[in-house]
């Protein structure tokens, strides 16, 4: 940008504007090590004005699937990670990818290596049996013709022979690289195929990214990338390297561990945002606050807080945070979750007859841990009652209650109105002129409606239930008294 001065020069600013990007390879689901990237990139675009960028890594084509990238757009759009600009794919960007490497091979930076398979191998191995870092010798370096029988060639990278090569990395601080220590790498494959290594190059240079956050299982490829990155006279994006995710046993994180998949965190009842809650302090913190709202992280992170050693997942935490936001967040939010759950148990509150989902999610937001706890222990509000607690109708439909129930059922039944209030005054009168106790009456009470013995407060699970089933229901239970009566 030139911007005009008074004294009449023209000064030049150069003025950043921050774009950070995630870049999953499609090869599986999006699991919570990518998501949490994924966020903090997401946060320091949100936090500085800038651009979130999707890219999809799809160059692998044996190994990268459809599923995989839909699943990955799933899960961002579950999270609420919202791209700026893309999803761009990588396998859209090939005439790219081929004019950069013949760029290179024109200048002389890259070189055809016809070295063949078996050659490497034994290289390789004796390099493995003489204790040597396995690495490539340079055979085909200063090759001026072909060699007679060549098969098709790979393309290396001429890496500077001498030199090192240093990672002023936002998290680990500086990484020296010494040059002798990297290989020629190999930047395009015998089919003319681009690698990892220069596409991720050509598109953080022409993708115009000025922060690269990602694993750190990636900073040893960092000086292989701005080895490249300057032969092709490109400015280097600022590298945060965020450290893995331990399991309990302090393994990296896997399937052995439990979920690892965001959509799996879904399927099991948690909200969105305590998976992000809980991701942005795995691995960042601001002093010992624990929650955080969208707004306070946008706010609040920076790269230079994160952590530099690997933080460990702890899935307690994680329920302790959905608990939290369960109990914290409006009921039409909940509701709005909820409903897919109940979906995948069948119910559609609008169609199924039923309560109004929010007035049912004011009931059960403080007795869950999980949606998929508050979708289970809601079902009988929806659908008939079809498995009953076997040790619940044991303990509590008993013939001795008979005539309290049934008492019950008419004075239910005689009710003016159907209220909280109404249907606690019911069972409360009843209870009194039956001589009984509150407790005695209102559990096989709650076994008669819901099948079990928990549920909310009883006046409340009878009004939402509803007159009409509640009835019913104790119909129900007192033919079921009844059978158990007379089989003894
Ligand atoms: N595609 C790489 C991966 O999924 C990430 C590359 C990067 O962030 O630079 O591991």
């Amino acid at each position: 940008m030139l911007l005009k001065c008074p004294s009449g020069l023209n000064v030049s600013l150069e003025i950043m504007t921050t774009r950070t990007r995630f870049a999953p390879s499609p090869t599986g689901y999006l699991h919570v090590g990518g998501a949490r990237t994924a966020l903090y990139s997401w946060l320091y675009a949100r936090k500085h004005g800038g651009k979130f960028v999707l890219r999809i890594e799809d160059t692998d084509l044996e190994r990268s699937t459809a599923e995989s990238v839909n699943a990955i757009l799933e899960g961002m759009t579950w999270l609420g990670l919202e791209y700026d600009e893309g999803p761009f794919r990588q396998t859209e960007r090939m005439d790219r990818y081929q004019e950069v490497i013949h760029k290179l091979l024109d200048e002389d930076k890259a070189y055809y290596c016809y070295c063949s398979k078996e050659r490497l191998g034994t290289l390789r191995a004796d390099q493995m049996a003489n204790k040597q870092k396995p690495r490539y010798d340079g055979c085909c370096r200063n090759l001026t013709v072909p060699p007679a029988e060549s098969g098709s060639p790979v393309v290396r990278f001429r890496n500077p022979a001498e030199g090192s090569v240093t990672v002023k990395d936002l998290v680990r601080g500086r990484v020296v690289f010494n040059n002798s220590e990297l290989d020629d790498l190999i930047i395009a494959r015998s089919d003319g195929s681009p690698t990892y290594n220069l596409t991720v190059v050509v598109d953080d240079l022409d993708m115009e990214m000025s922060h690269v956050i990602r694993g750190d299982d990636h900073l040893n490829n960092t000086p292989r990338q701005l080895n490249i990155l300057a032969a092709l006279g490109g400015k280097a994006p600022l590298y945060a390297h965020v450290p893995m995710i331990l399991g309990d046993d302090g393994k990296r994180l896997s399937k052995r561990h439990g979920a690892v998949s965001v959509m799996q965190y879904r399927e099991e009842g948690y909200l969105p945002e305590a998976l992000l809650n809980y991701l942005v302090r795995l691995g960042w913190s601001h002093g010992d606050q624990e929650i955080f709202s969208l707004d306070e992280m946008i706010n609040l992170f920076d790269i230079e807080d994160i952590n530099s050693s690997a933080s460990a997942f702890n899935t307690s935490k994680l329920l302790w945070l959905n608990q939290h936001y369960i109990k914290e967040s409006s009921p039409e939010h909940i509701a709005h979750h909820l409903s897919w759950h109940l979906g995948n148990l069948d119910i559609d509150p609008a169609i199924n007859d039923g309560p109004d989902l929010i007035e049912l999610v004011k009931v059960q937001q403080e007795r869950c841990k999980t949606l998929l706890e508050m979708a289970a222990a809601s079902v009988y509000f929806y659908k008939d009652i079809e498995v009953y607690d076997e040790k619940a109708v044991a303990k509590q439909l008993k013939p001795a209650i008979q005539t309290g129930l049934s008492a019950l059922r008419d004075n239910l039944a005689a009710l003016a109105e159907w209220t909280p209030e109404s249907t606690h005054g019911a069972v409360k009168a009843t209870a009194e002129e039956q001589a009984l106790k509150l407790g005695k009456l209102a559990q096989p009470l709650r076994v008669a409606v819901t099948g079990g013995a928990v549920s909310p407060s009883i006046d409340k699970t009878l009004f939402l239930i509803g007159r009409e089933r509640v009835l019913q229901r104790l119909d129900h239970a007192l033919k079921m008294i009844e059978e158990i009566a007379s089989a003894a």
